[in-house]
């Protein structure tokens, strides 16, 4: 099934036809706050899954281009996003650790934005905002101490996620917490429908430019060995985020730029990359020049 969370927080079923509004089906008030109805969703989607399968059967699907598609997630527990987790963008960055090594970081929920919203800059003089291609990982299940072997229990599916950065030798939270630096999307799609998550293709351009280019059998540490990573020091909860890190070939992205990221079986998305106001900080006044290490070495 694919999952989406759409205009003033509904939630929808993707068909070939479009997507059909399912929000009755999931038992809860889209105008909730805090958000958490697709959290509880999630964590309930076994007993709720036979009604959202009816309700997707006999409603009237819309074109998907007639929605704004939200962040499937707008309020999980966590996001947690491995670094340098591809060989050869530790080699472009320059970095001597790995994920295996280094384990992970978290971004803020309020970074989490949609398909259909754009990812807002900062005024940052003198500084780049890159994009990161990802695979997400969604928790079905608490997970807590999980052996490599029970990985699947605890997933509940996969989407497309970019996390932005702002390049620089700051503390890496604040380089990628800005709000709509994690857009998610265009939907989750179930784990039984991706058949292979260790071998999915993922692609990412800026306006048409190939940048990104890798599989996730080239993940350094894979996904068995983040959600026993992850599950050894905190519990991970239904609607958890995991960002499995990017592969070489990040770059900057200006305002006017569209990014597209696709990976098989989860889907694409296009985002409008537009300037925001303000976003200054003390931190980030300093200039950075951001060199790419392995071809500065070639
Ligand atoms: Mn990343």
């Amino acid at each position: 099934m694919k999952l989406a969370r759409f205009d003033e927080g509904r939630i929808g079923v993707v068909t070939d036809k479009g997507i059909v509004d399912v929000t009755q089906a999931c038992g809860f008030d889209p105008a909730d706050w805090p958000p958490v109805g697709p959290t509880r969703l999630i964590s309930e989607f076994e007993r709720l899954r036979p009604a959202l399968q009816q309700a997707a059967e006999e409603g009237q699907p819309s074109p998907l281009d007639s929605v704004q598609l939200r962040t499937p997630i707008p309020w999980p527990n966590k996001v947690v996003a491995f670094p340098v987790n591809y060989h050869a963008h530790g080699a472009e960055m320059g970095a001597g650790y790995r994920a295996t090594n280094q384990g992970f970081f978290l971004k803020p929920n309020s970074s989490l934005s949609g398909a259909g919203e754009p990812v807002v800059l900062p005024d940052l003089p003198g500084r780049e905002v890159h994009h990161e291609s990802e695979l997400a990982i969604v928790i079905g299940k608490t997970a807590r101490n999980v052996p490599r072997a029970k990985w699947r229990d605890h997933v509940f599916g996969y989407a497309c996620l970019l996390d932005m950065v702002v390049r620089g030798r700051e503390e890496r939270v604040a380089r990628k917490a800005y709000d709509t630096f994690c857009p998610v999307g265009p939907w989750i799609t179930t784990a039984d429908e991706v058949p292979d998550p260790t071998r999915l293709r993922m692609q990412l351009w800026v306006d048409g430019e190939l940048r990104q280019d890798a599989n996730t059998q080239n993940l350094v540490l894979d996904i068995p060995g983040m959600i026993e990573m992850a599950s050894a020091v905190m519990t991970l909860y239904p609607g958890d985020i995991i960002a499995t890190g990017t592969p070489e070939g990040v770059g900057p992205v200006v305002a006017g730029n569209k990014i597209r990221i696709a990976i098989d079986h989860c889907g694409e998305m296009t985002v409008n990359v537009v300037r925001g106001e303000g976003g200054r900080a003390a931190m980030f006044d300093e200039p950075y020049e951001f060199v790419r290490k392995a071809q500065a070495a070639s």
